[in-house]
């Protein structure tokens, strides 16, 4: 079983994919490896390429201000993405990208045991929950598969796009603290 630390590491010098080519930093996921509650976007952007770190630009900022409605921090929960690196234009990553650099993923909930996964957008809706979803139907209800509650919930770069679906997006929000705090009162 590895450590996270070094997973980060073998991660750090993926080339397992064409992604590698153009990425500046891979992304490998932050916050508190003790959580209960995991976050998955779907691909770095060109913040997070720069800086390495998840979700720092706009949509980020966004996802920052509907934990603190929660009354959550990044320190209290992890943060990673299906693909660890930028796809050129930020285009939706590939079928084989997906599958390259899912591994990662896998170890990174195996190492954490989260018991809740809020899926950010479609792309990692589909590929953590269900390939036929449609995540403004989908969204919002609670999958439980094996020992963990997947959450699936709206990107915010499209809340950013879309500021009339942030009602829906704050029931999810609302959802996943009341499943946490279920969690953590057994
Ligand atoms: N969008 C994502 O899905 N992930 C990030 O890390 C940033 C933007």
């Amino acid at each position: 079983m590895y450590k996270l630390s070094e997973l980060n590491q073998i991660c750090s010098k993926c080339n397992r994919c064409k992604l590698h080519k153009d990425r500046n930093k891979v992304v490998f996921g932050e916050g508190n490896i003790e959580t209960d509650l995991m976050f998955v976007g779907e691909a770095p952007g060109f913040n997070e390429d720069r800086i390495g770190k998840p979700f720092v630009g706009k949509a980020g900022h966004l996802l920052d201000k509907m934990l603190k409605a929660i009354s959550l921090t990044r320190d209290e929960i992890y943060i990673t993405n299906i693909v660890k690196c930028r796809p050129p234009s930020n285009r939706n990553p590939d079928e084989t990208e997906i599958e390259k650099c899912l591994p990662y993923l896998r170890w990174q909930v195996k190492i954490i045991q989260p018991k809740i996964i809020v899926s950010l957008g479609s792309v990692s809706a589909k590929i953590l929950i269900d390939d036929n979803i449609k995540i403004t139907k989908g969204r919002g209800k609670i999958y439980t598969k094996g020992k963990i509650k997947f959450i699936p919930t709206l990107h915010p770069a499209y809340l950013l796009r879309n500021t009339n679906a942030k009602k829906d997006s704050w029931e999810d929000f609302k959802l996943i603290s009341k499943t946490l705090k279920e969690i953590r009162s057994v």
